[in-house]
């Protein structure tokens, strides 16, 4: 067990981007289709934790070539058609119910194969039957060390190479039914069809969604059977990006309802109509209180305007229901969650677990924890506001929680230690084994830290091909800020005027053609692009050799300049109601002209000769020299090394190097005090 961790409660609103890993949900089952698709598929934003490590390693060990990038969060895997290498394997699955359930439909594929099969001691608890009697039925054994049939983890399962006409009881786990569908096309014939309902139905649909997205779609004929209409193996998907997980995400659609006025988090890539049902986690909260703006493929969180309790039924989301019910206790009233039965059987009996511990700091439940252990077929928990309660259940210090192995636990009670109870910032909650957090999301303690932060504005100043872009972005996406280009700014305006027939020689053509134009701003992943009367210019138009040559010309102009400068910070406030932790704004003038407060001022030199050599590599016809020149040498606003900003000469540093020192410039300005 690793050692306790004591939550400090936030005393600021939280406020970044959530770090938030790829779905475990998504990476497994794509490992699992390309491993069965002729050919290769690369996929980014996969989620590396101790589930997905488990499906790679099965894979390799059955002889899959399977590559992966941790720092990247790329794996590529050569899929062969159905083809399963190694006809002999010992497979530990440990405590993971996708790698479960899904390898061993996938295995019963193998013409003749002999598969020993063995789970963690929770692993062994979790249901197995369903999927087991499915494929006995279809001429597979799956036995017990005394040659028994088995019904649960461990077993020896011997293969037949082929599904047939199947029935399964997918009642206790939806993963038993997704497992045999994946495995369906590559049994030409094969129909599976479910004995009676299965729980968690959003995630059966996501495995239908993923097949189609493989080339095999399935369909579900009048009497529920599923077929595949045109079987064989799936095809290979290129490129595939996984969605952020939408269930790790809700910790973070929390978190503002316990951290003050004034939050701000950022969920990239949260989008409803993805394929993962979890997302409907959003509607409920928003029921509860949370106030939730979609901004493009983004998720913007902000402090909740209300916290109350109300009935929801968490069958379809069932994962998301111990973020809410770690919400519950500091409520208005009380809080039901009904239909969550199916959850008493997964890491570990979830209901149970969230009861006990909401007891033990003092919250009243119904059912109890005794009659939940009593009685294994309750299914609902009601769970009542309890401020005074906690009050006092930590009054002697840190209550510390029992997690059991569930990742889920240690997250959702690491939500609710961020609030101030005490309103001093003293910490009233510990995790017990926060690495249990592993199986999903390794890094949710840093990433929940990493929303502790001051917002600060960055000023990145330099001559041209000075390596700012390069450095702003990557600083930008490792730390949350809202990225913002103003070299991109004086391009787009000055396409604009070109277009019009302006001349920067001629000031009088300028300032009507300026007069024209609306400015906007418009979040493309971290970025905030410039928009021109609503549309945002194609990046190719603004580095052609016209541009390049004139650029530098209207920017030496001061009503050029005064049309930007409002704009320009404006950025900043826009930085802040996105739910960014800070903005990187790049250029020449900024930490001098624009942003003079800025908290932390760069400025990066490289000599000419290297400046020309990169942007010859970016394949571009830039007089470099000459636009510094012009750009140093005009009165307004010239190219300077801004009072107290630091420079860094990247002549001979990598462009890690560089990040790495303006990431420890923006984060030691960016602590709390
Ligand atoms: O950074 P980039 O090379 O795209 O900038 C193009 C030009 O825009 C610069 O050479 C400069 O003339 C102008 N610029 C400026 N002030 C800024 C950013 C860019 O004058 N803050």
């Amino acid at each position: 067990m690793s050692p306790t961790l004591t939550i400090t409660p936030f005393r600021t609103p939280a406020r970044g981007v959530a770090q938030v890993p790829g779905s475990k949900s998504i990476t497994n089952r794509a490992l699992l289709l390309a491993a069965l698709a002729e050919g290769e598929t690369l996929f980014t934003g996969a989620l590396f934790s101790r589930d997905t490590r488990i499906l790679c390693a099965a894979l390799l060990a059955l002889g899959y070539e399977v590559t992966t990038d941790e720092a990247a969060q790329t794996i590529r895997i050569v899929g062969l058609g159905g083809r399963i290498p190694k006809a002999h394997a010992k497979l530990h699955v440990g405590n993971a119910g996708t790698a479960a359930r899904f390898l061993t439909a996938f295995l019963a594929l193998a013409p003749q194969g002999v598969y020993e099969m063995d789970g963690d001691e929770a692993m062994r608890a979790r249901p197995m039957a369903g999927l087991l009697d499915a494929l006995t039925s279809a001429g597979c054994r799956a036995l017990r060390a005394d040659g028994q049939p088995a019904t649960h983890f461990p077993f020896t399962l011997h293969t037949a190479g082929r599904l047939g006409d199947l029935e399964v009881d997918a009642s206790a786990s939806s993963q038993l039914l997704s497992a045999l569908l994946m495995a369906l096309p590559l049994s030409p014939g094969a129909s599976v069809r479910m004995k009676g309902a299965t729980v968690s139905e959003p995630f059966v649909v996501m495995t239908e969604k993923m097949c189609a997205q493989f080339g095999r779609p399935l369909v579900r004929d009048a009497a529920g059977a599923w077929r595949c209409a045109q079987p064989g193996p799936y095809r290979a998907a290129g490129t595939y990006a996984i969605e952020p997980d939408a269930t790790a995400a809700s910790y973070f659609i929390a978190l503002p309802a316990v951290t003050g006025a004034g939050a701000g988090v950022r969920l990239q890539g949260y989008v409803k109509g993805g394929l993962q049902g979890d997302t409907a986690f959003a509607a409920v909260a928003a029921r509860c209180g949370a106030t939730l703006t979609p901004q493009g493929s983004a998720l913007v969180v902000q402090t909740w305007h209300d916290l109350q309790g109300g009935e929801f039924d968490f069958n379809d989301f069932s994962d998301t229901f111990l973020t809410l019910a770690t919400l519950a206790p500091l409520a208005s009233s009380p809080t039901t969650i009904r239909n969550i039965g199916h959850t008493r059987k997964q890491e570990t009996d979830r209901v149970l677990a969230m009861a006990t511990e909401l007891e033990r700091l003092g919250v009243k439940v119904v059912p109890t924890a005794a009659e939940l252990r009593a009685d294994e077929s309750l299914a609902t928990l009601t769970i009542h506001p309890a401020r005074a309660a906690l009050q006092q259940a930590a009054a002697r210090g840190p209550v510390a929680i029992h997690t059991y192995e569930d990742h889920r636990m240690a997250m959702s009670f690491g939500i609710l230690g961020s609030y101030d109870l005490f309103g001093d910032g003293r910490p009233w909650i510990a995790i017990q084994d926060p690495a249990c957090t592993s199986k999903t999301f390794p890094k949710f303690f840093q990433a929940l830290e990493a929303l502790r932060t001051r917002f600060v504005a960055v000023a990145v100043d330099g001559g041209a091909a000075s390596g700012k872009s390069s450095t702003a972005k990557v600083v930008a996406r490792d730390l949350g800020l809202l990225h913002v280009d103003t070299g991109a700014h004086y391009r787009s305006v000055t396409r604009a005027l070109l277009d019009a027939g302006a001349r920067a020689e001629d000031p009088a053509s300028v300032l009507p053609a300026l007069a024209g134009l609306r400015l906007g701003s418009e979040i493309s992943g971290i970025s905030s692009c410039v928009t021109l009367d609503g549309r945002r210019p194609a990046d190719a138009s603004l580095r052609t050799e016209d541009v390049n040559a004139s650029v530098s010309k209207f920017a030496a102009l001061p009503a050029v300049r005064n049309f930007l400068l409002a704009y320009q910070r404006s950025q900043v406030a826009l930085g802040q109601a996105a739910g960014f932790a800070g903005v990187i704004m790049e250029g020449r003038d900024i930490g001098s002209v624009v942003l003079p407060d800025a908290e932390v001022r760069v400025f990066l030199q490289a000599d000419p000769v290297a400046r020309a050599q990169r942007r010859a590599a970016e394949g571009q016809t830039d007089a470099v020299a000459q636009r510094d020149l012009l750009d140093s040498t005009r009165a307004t606003a010239p190219l300077v090394c801004p009072a107290g900003a630091t420079r860094i000469d990247n002549t001979h540093l990598s462009l890690v190097a560089v990040v790495a020192q303006v990431k420890a410039l923006v984060q030691s300005a960016a602590r709390l005090v």
